[in-house]
């Protein structure tokens, strides 16, 4: 799919601010700083319409995106920035924990991890949390242009190892600033979206 018309539909902060729309919706799930928003401008085609923050653990709201009235990106908050508090953590969980209980336009989540790091406790957890939930997680690694070419196999197997993923292959290898892995996960999309 060509994209062009992408607008913000709302920032919301609990259940009560969601659209009421019937469109299919694509949560998006990440560390702080793994690359959340560069992966949604680079995926909209555009420069900064979703901020890419240089303060981490700062945006706090749930961001609704349309994409050419076809889905909608939902871009939940990061989690797992140290320097937030217990109870802040705690919210984040609840409102990702709310939106994936309620919301019934939900249709893939995509998990985004960092590939210059082995999972972290937080990113393993919020996989398990998924599959208890019977979702599985589109897998995106970011920021692999940060990687050199001989740790490649090194860093999936770790990944793999860490979720327990049948397999290595299902692993979308990603970069906003090298245009890497937007074919493939568009190709995943289109196939879903454009049926
Ligand atoms: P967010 O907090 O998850 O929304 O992350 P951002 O999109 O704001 O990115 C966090 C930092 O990582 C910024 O400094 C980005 O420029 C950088 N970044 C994001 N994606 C990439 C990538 O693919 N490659 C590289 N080298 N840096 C990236």
């Amino acid at each position: 799919m060509k994209i062009n018309n992408v607008h913000l539909i709302i920032s919301a902060v609990n259940a009560k601010h969601y659209p009421q729309h019937d469109l299919p919706e694509v949560l998006l799930l990440g560390r702080s700083n793994v690359g959340k928003s560069s992966f949604i401008n680079t995926m909209i085609n555009r420069k900064a319409l979703a901020r890419t923050s240089s303060q981490p653990g700062k945006t706090r709201t749930i961001n609704f995106y349309n994409v050419e009235d076809l889905f909608c990106f939902v871009d939940m908050p990061g989690y797992g920035y140290a320097k937030v508090s217990r109870e802040e953590r705690k919210d984040f969980k609840r409102m990702i924990e709310e939106y994936i209980k309620k919301r019934e336009n939900l249709t893939i989540v995509i998990h985004l991890i960092d590939f210059r790091h082995e999972p972290t406790a937080d990113d393993i957890e919020v996989h398990n949390w998924l599959r208890k939930m019977d979702i599985t997680p589109i897998v995106v690694a970011t920021k692999i242009d940060k990687v050199k070419n001989n740790d490649y196999r090194k860093n999936i197997k770790q990944i793999v190892q860490a979720f327990d993923l049948e397999d290595p292959e299902d692993i979308i290898l990603f970069s906003s600033t090298a245009k890497r892995g937007k074919e493939e996960l568009m190709g995943i999309l289109d196939e879903i979206f454009l049926d």
